[in-house]
């Protein structure tokens, strides 16, 4: 096996284990430079993998490595090296995550943005957003890791820093918080939506201003793009952002940029500006697991000057499924609740306030309709098209996904869900709904497409 094999094969199997975001983050451009007497040279192309392959890494790449060598590995040295001709790993999975219901489009749209002017927050942020109270866990670590690294060496590391995952899980947080701290050192900060830069473009068009918009928007060190996804369908705006993207990224100026799901599945959005936003680092944030709920809750709690006792946050904690939004949610309701009383919270106490919020009960009121429209909504297709005949591709996953929810979720017969998806035969509905079932197992893409379009479900305003 020549050094090459070995690595590609330890690649493959480093893999499985990740989401797409992360295998690119950390292995792309990586190659086994000398493999002798049980120590492997593993060349990576800089500092920050270098430290993360060693700490988060080590074992998983070692182990693998003797799996596949079969001989005992000694030691595995990081270099940071570049490979002249690179061969870059082509995983075959892709992560994904749920859109944002709501974006947060202001007032302003109506005027240019200023740069670094006196805002009632500056710059558009907001500066409860900092790094100093992001919790960091599992989940949220690799994006909070590449926040910091762009921060510390803006426009060279990783330009652009796209990062995504479901709503409310931080995003908007790490991003404000990347110009909050950059803010103590240039003023040439823009933050906007792509909502909200649609609109500035569109309006600077009507009144002439194009180019004070262009001006504004390309003369800036660090531009942060707020959901990105929303740039999906508006061809004149795509056009216009691959412009200042590609003049600001030429400059190394840095862009930061969020989006409910990869590039990659962004509906219609260009090819071109989904390599542009891949052409940087791409960081997913996840759900966090119990013990960064735990301390999220603690933190926030602290913030707020209130108490509550170990049993209380576990039980919020464990039944609080969906989102950091709403765990903070269900903590200002605690608040309020036993403040306005004046008694202290118990576990009893905080499920009868919090019941609409539990898991339990989420999906109760829904119909297979609603669910239908869920997922039409998140593959950008109509209802109608969701439960048509038509056998195109772009249509039958989509199908079968919502067949698959509707029974998984509302436990709703198959002759029943047949009917709902335009008079279809039990047998469809059956079949549909074990392809996905198998399709889950291997398939980290659909899983991640799944749990995002679950999330629209519990974020919806039902
Ligand atoms: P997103 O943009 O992904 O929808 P936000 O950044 O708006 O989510 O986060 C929702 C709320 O949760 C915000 O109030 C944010 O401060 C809080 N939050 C999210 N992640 C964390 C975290 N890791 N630590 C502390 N607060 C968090
Ligand atoms: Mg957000």
């Amino acid at each position: 096996m020549t050094n090459e094999q070995i690595w590609q094969a330890v690649l493959g199997e480093v893999e499985i284990g990740l989401s797409r975001a992360n295998f690119i983050t950390w292995f792309k451009d990586t190659f086994v430079s000398s493999f002798e007497n049980g120590q492997v040279i593993v060349c990576v192309p800089n500092e920050f993998v270098k430290r993360w392959l060693e700490n988060k890494f080590y074992k998983m790449i070692k182990a693998s490595i003797e799996k596949i060598t079969g001989q005992k590995i000694n030691e595995v040295y990081y270099k940071v090296e570049i490979k002249k001709l690179g061969t870059t790993p082509a995983p075959a999975s892709a992560a994904v995550s749920a859109p944002e219901s709501v974006a947060d489009s202001s007032a302003e749209t109506k005027e240019l943005p200023t740069i670094g002017s006196g805002h009632a927050n500056r710059f558009g942020l907001n500066s409860r957003y900092l790094f100093e109270n992001f919790v960091v866990g599992r989940g949220n670590e690799l994006a909070h890791a590449a926040c910091k690294a762009v921060v510390n060496n803006p426009g060279k590391v990783y330009n652009p820093l796209f990062i995504y995952g479901g709503v409310g899980l931080g995003k908007t947080h790490l991003l404000q918080a990347i110009g909050n701290e950059m803010s103590k050192h240039t003023s040439k900060i823009l933050y906007t939506t792509s909502e909200k830069f649609t609109n500035n473009y569109i309006q600077a068009i009507q009144s002439g201003k194009a180019k004070e918009f262009k001006n504004i928007y390309r003369n800036v060190d660090l531009l942060l793009v707020d959901d990105v996804q929303f740039m999906g369908g508006k061809d004149g705006t795509q056009e216009e952002f691959f412009h200042t993207f590609n003049e600001l990224q030429q400059e190394n100026k840095q862009i930061v940029l969020t989006s409910d799901r990869p590039p990659k599945s962004i509906p219609a959005i260009e090819k071109r500006l989904i390599s542009r936003f891949e052409s940087g680092m791409v960081a997913d944030v996840g759900k966090p697991d119990i013990e960064t709920k735990i301390a999220i809750l603690e933190k926030k709690a602290v913030e707020k000057n209130y108490l509550l006792d170990e049993e209380v946050l576990n039980f919020v904690a464990e039944n609080v499924q969906n989102n950091i939004r709403e765990l903070e949610g269900a903590l200002n309701k605690i608040i309020a609740y036993h403040e306005f009383n004046n008694t202290t919270p118990t576990v009893k106490s905080v499920k009868s306030i919090l019941n609409d919020l539990l898991i339990d009960n989420q999906l109760k009121s829904f119909t297979p309709r609603d669910i239908i429209e869920i997922v039409s909504k998140f593959y950008n297709i109509s209802y109608k098209e969701l439960i048509s005949n038509s056998r195109k591709k772009e249509l039958v996953m989509p199908r079968q996904i919502a067949i698959y929810l509707i029974r998984e979720e509302l436990n709703t017969s198959y002759p029943t869900i047949g009917d709902e998806l335009g008079g279809r035969d039990h047998t469809t509905a059956m079949h549909a709904y074990n392809k996905i079932s198998e399709e889950r197992k291997n398939n980290e893409r659909i899983n991640q497409e799944i749990n995002s379009i679950k999330q629209l479900f519990y974020n919806s305003t039902h």
